[in-house]
């Protein structure tokens, strides 16, 4: 398509910045990117991992700015409490650091939110209009146009709007008002610490450096990774289970889906981590997790959420607001790049908006569903029917593994190329 245009991009997150730069550089004449919040953006956690073949494709797509600190990892070890029979777990006593049960490849960068979002802002061509403080109430189709409504009481007009506005996108109220996020029927405690506090746990602690630790136990697990900070490096962890019964009330359709702020947790919800960490998990790791700070601490509820369309009109949805993807699969931040890719190569290959509204949907909404689908399983064999870990071998541990993927070569996303594919395992 040539040149020109007036888009609108609601929600200046990950997806929101990608996408904006995105279309500054297929052709747009106006880019304007419409947040509500002022000031810095609020961390929904703080560590995130992308893998390292996604990176670098998304990096000669000009998606992901290659300045932007990152930390390598390239195994991750699976873990149980029980110490029988084993030497060492990476370095520190196998009783005191759990069981390694199973170690696989895991070539990801891990990074953290804020200097993500921060280097994505900076990409930003100076020609986008960032205006925070702006809150959408709704999007209306209108004609060949789009009709954004804020809550200021304005309305603007654009030749298209993409929904970047997370996972409750007021632009997927239009686009498809029928796909609301489902409760998955558990959370995740996640939180993060310096890792100078973990290293004088354990002198050889930094045997992990490199390593995504999944400590498994009945009825959930958790990932604790390191990331880099702006203040040093800190450990990142992720614990996925079941909240205590009626703490939540997560499954009532009618009632939004909710989060805990940091530091907001309720008493009988910091309670049950406690439990859950003197219980189900290797004395190394639940005092690693013990040093988390309150303030650092935050709950999650998890969500699935698949749209049949992702474009209608001239709006059109990418990242969070078009799929909510379980944190499982370690694709979120990859996969909003990749919309943005998409947008822009559907962009330049389009003769028309309708041609590049199609061919965003062609590449863009089957790969979502895909995403959902694969999360979903691993969600199930990771936390909601967990296996007796602690019996099984490292082959039945592979295999275990590989009935989740299903055929999907693995985890952090898909390849965007026809030909590559994920070589990851
Ligand atoms: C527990 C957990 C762990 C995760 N781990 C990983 C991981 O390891 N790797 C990975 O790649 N991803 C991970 N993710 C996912 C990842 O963080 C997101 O998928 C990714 O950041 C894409 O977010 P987004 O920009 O689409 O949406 P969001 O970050 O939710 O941004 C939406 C933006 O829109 C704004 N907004 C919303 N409504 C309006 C409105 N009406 N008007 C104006 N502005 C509005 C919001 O203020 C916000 O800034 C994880 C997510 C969770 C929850």
């Amino acid at each position: 398509m040539r040149g020109g245009g007036s888009v609108a991009v609601i929600g200046g997150s990950i997806a929101g910045c990608a996408f904006a730069s995105a279309a500054v550089r297929a052709g747009a004449r106006e880019v304007v990117v419409l947040e509500r919040t002022l000031g810095r953006l609020q961390d929904r956690g703080l560590g995130l991992c992308v893998h390292d073949e996604r990176a670098a494709e998304l990096t000669a797509t000009g998606a992901l700015p290659g300045k932007i600190d990152a930390h390598r990892l390239v195994r991750r070890r699976w873990v149980v409490r029980d110490g029988a029979g084993a030497g060492s777990a990476g370095g520190h006593s196998a009783a005191a650091g759990g069981r390694v049960i199973w170690e696989q490849p895991f070539p990801f960068h891990s990074y953290h939110w804020g200097l993500l979002w921060r280097g994505l802002r900076d990409g930003m061509p100076a020609s986008v209009a960032y205006r925070q403080g702006e809150a959408v109430t709704a999007v209306v189709r209108s004609g060949d146009r789009a009709e954004v409504r804020l809550d200021s009481g304005a309305v603007e007009r654009y030749d298209l709007c993409v929904g970047a506005d997370g996972y409750r996108s007021a632009v997927r109220r239009t686009v498809c008002p029928e796909s609301r996020p489902r409760y998955a029927g558990y959370v995740c405690w996640r939180g993060n610490l310096d890792a100078r506090g973990a290293a004088a746990l354990d002198p050889s602690a930094g045997a992990w450096d490199d390593a995504v630790t999944t400590v498994c136990f009945p009825g959930g697990s958790c990932v604790v990774y390191r990331i880099p900070g702006p203040d040093g490096p800190r450990v990142n962890w992720v614990l996925y289970a079941a909240p205590p019964r009626g703490a939540l009330r997560l499954d009532d359709p009618a009632s939004d889906p909710t989060s805990f702020p940091a530091g907001r947790l309720s008493p009988e919800l910091a309670a049950h981590l406690a439990a859950l960490l003197a219980r189900e998990f290797p004395p190394y790791w639940a005092a690693v997790l013990s040093l988390t700070k309150p303030e650092d601490t935050f709950v999650q509820p998890i969500y699935d959420l698949e749209t049949p369309r992702t474009t209608s009109g001239r709006l059109l949805l990418g990242g969070d607001a078009a799929t909510v993807v379980r944190p499982h699969n370690t694709s979120g931040a990859a996969k909003a790049l990749q919309d943005a890719s998409a947008f822009e190569s559907a962009w330049r290959g389009a003769g028309s908006w309708e041609g590049l509204l199609q061919g965003y949907e062609e590449a863009r909404g089957p790969a979502g569903r895909e995403l959902v689908a694969l999360a979903r399983r691993l969600g199930r064999a990771q936390v909601e029917r967990t296996p007796a870990w602690a019996t099984m071998s490292e082959r039945d541990v592979a295999s275990w593994w590989r009935e989740q993927l299903g055929g999907v070569a693995g985890i952090g996303g898909q390849s965007m190329e026809p030909t590559g594919g994920n070589s990851f395992e």
